[in-house]
């Protein structure tokens, strides 16, 4: 017997079987449960990402900016 049924935020079927997602967007995270009709948009993400190749994680932006040197403005005075 289940003490603290779990039921979707969507649909609040009882009947339903739901799982919890974590998600976090900018910084705030959100906690939502789902049954499987409903996190089915969320699934399919998981696994377009997962297929691409991608890890999902938060990407460092800094890291892409772009970096130019004293030696590169020395080139283009030339
Ligand atoms: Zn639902």
């Amino acid at each position: 017997m289940k003490l603290n049924v779990m039921v979707c935020d969507v649909c609040k079927d009882r009947d339903r079987e739901a799982t919890s997602y974590r998600m976090t967007k900018q910084g705030k995270m959100i906690s939502v449960d789902l049954c499987t009709e409903h996190a089915e948009p969320i699934e399919v993400l998981f696994e377009q990402v997962r297929a691409s190749g991608v890890t999902p994680k938060r990407r460092n932006t800094r890291s892409a900016a772009r970096v130019t040197t004293l030696e590169d403005i020395e080139k283009k005075k030339g």
